[in-house]
C-alpha cells in the first residue's frame, strides 16, 4: 500500500467522509478524463457509504468520457446554471479535485470561494493556491485518479470503491498518462492498475470507449491539422499546431475534439516543446506539451496566463489567433539555449 500521503492528513479527511452526510463535487473548467473520472469515483465512494452527492462541471464535458456509469447526474454550469441553487448551501463539504485555483473553475469560482462548510483540495498539480481546509497535494502521482485511489485505500474505504469507480480511477490514469506514456514509471501506479482489475474492470473496453469513438470528422480534424497546420521549427526543436475558429466549424467540432492533438509534434524526432492553439469565441486556448527538463508550466504561467505540470500545462491569449502564434513564436529565442539543452 502506498506511504506517500501523510497519515494525519488522510485521519482527517475520513473524519470528514463519515461525519458529513451532503457533499458537492468539483472539477477544473474544460474537464477531462482525470478531472471527470476523479469526480465520479469520489463521488460513487460517498454514495456507497450512504452519503448524498452532486458534482458540478463548470462547463461541458467530452463525448467521450458519456460512457462513464454515473456520467448522468454530473451538473454542467454553464449549461443549467439553475440546477446548482441551493446545493453550496446545504452541501457540509466541498471537494476540488484536480485542480488547485478557484480560478480554474471560471463561472463557479465565487461559489467555492464563499463556501461556507469544509473544503477540501485533491490535487497533483505543482504550486496550490486554492484556501482551503484540507490540502492533500501530490505532484509526483501521475494522476487525480491514482491519488484519490492511494487516499481511498489509505483510510481503509477500499470496499466502498465499487467496480464503476475503479473504471473512472483507470480513465484518470490512463488519460492522464497519454495512455502510459509519460509519468508512467512509478511501480506503484500498476499495482494500484492490478488492484482495479481485481475490482473488475475491462482495461481493454475503457480503452476502447475513450480512445476508439471518433466521430468521423474529429479524424478529419486531426488530418488536416497535421497536413496543413503543424510547423515544425527545427532551431528551436518545437512545433505548434494553430486552428482557427473557422476550421474546426469547418469539421463540425465538439468538445474533447481536439484532445491528445497537441501531442503530435512531440513524436517529431528532435522536437522538445510543442504547442496546440485553438481560437474560441473570445479567447485563443493554448496546450502545452515537453519533454524532460523543459517547463511548460513555468512558460504558459509567465507569457500565457496559465500552468499546469512540467511536461504538460494550458494557458489562454486574449490576442488574435495570429498575435498569439506571433508572440510565440518571439518568445522562442529567449528559450532557445533552454530548449537545445533541454534533456
Ligand atoms: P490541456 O492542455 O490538456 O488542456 O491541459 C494540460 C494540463 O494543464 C492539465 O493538467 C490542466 O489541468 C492544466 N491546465 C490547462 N489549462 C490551464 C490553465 O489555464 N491554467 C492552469 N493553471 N492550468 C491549466
Ligand atoms: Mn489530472
Amino acid at each position: 500500500m502506498s506511504t506517500l500521503i501523510d497519515p494525519t492528513l488522510l485521519e482527517k479527511v475520513k473524519t470528514i467522509m463519515l461525519s458529513s452526510d451532503y457533499f458537492v463535487i468539483i472539477p477544473h473548467v474544460n474537464p477531462d478524463g482525470d478531472a471527470i473520472g476523479s469526480c465520479i469515483a469520489l463521488s460513487r465512494v460517498l454514495k456507497n457509504m450512504g452519503k448524498n452527492v452532486n458534482i458540478i462541471t463548470p462547463n461541458e464535458f467530452p463525448e467521450f468520457l458519456q460512457w462513464m456509469e454515473g456520467i448522468d447526474d454530473v451538473i454542467d454550469f454553464e449549461k443549467n446554471p439553475e440546477k446548482v441553487d441551493g446545493i453550496f448551501d446545504r452541501a457540509e463539504t466541498l471537494f476540488c479535485l484536480d485542480f488547485n485555483d478557484f480560478e480554474r473553475t471560471e463561472g463557479l469560482k465565487n461559489y467555492l470561494s464563499e463556501f461556507k462548510g469544509t473544503t477540501v483540495v485533491i490535487d497533483h498539480h505543482p504550486g496550490p493556491m486554492a484556501k482551503c481546509d484540507l490540502l492533500l497535494s501530490y505532484p509526483s502521482v501521475c494522476s487525480t485518479g491514482e491519488l484519490l485511489f492511494r487516499i481511498v485505500e489509505g483510510i481503509g474505504l477500499l470496499d466502498y470503491l465499487d467496480r464503476p469507480a475503479a473504471d473512472a480511477v483507470f480513465t484518470g490514469i490512463m488519460t492522464d498518462t497519454g495512455n502510459f506514456s509519460y509519468n508512467a514509471s512509478d511501480p506503484e501506479t500498476y499495482h494500484i492498475i492490478a488492484k482495479l482489475l481485481e475490482k473488475g474492470i475491462d482495461r481493454d473496453l475503457i480503452h476502447s470507449n475513450v480512445f476508439h469513438t471518433f466521430s468521423e470528422d474529429r479524424w478529419r480534424l486531426i488530418g488536416h491539422a497535421l497536413k496543413e497546420k503543424m510547423v515544425i521549427l527545427p532551431q528551436y526543436r518545437t512545433g505548434y499546431i494553430s486552428l482557427s475558429k473557422k476550421e474546426l466549424e469547418m469539421f463540425n467540432y465538439q468538445p474533447g475534439d481536439t484532445e491528445g492533438l497537441v501531442n503530435y509534434p512531440l513524436s517529431v524526432r528532435g522536437v522538445v516543446f510543442c504547442v496546440l492553439f485553438s481560437e474560441q469565441d473570445d479567447l485563443v486556448k493554448l496546450s502545452f506539451r515537453s519533454k524532460g527538463n523543459f517547463s511548460t508550466n513555468d512558460f504558459a504561467r509567465k507569457h500565457f496566463n496559465g500552468g499546469g505540470h512540467i511536461n504538460a500545462s494550458g494557458g489562454k491569449s486574449f490576442q488574435s489567433l495570429e498575435e498569439s502564434v506571433s508572440k510565440f513564436e518571439a518568445l522562442l529565442e529567449e528559450y532557445r539555449d533552454e530548449l537545445l539543452n533541454c534533456f
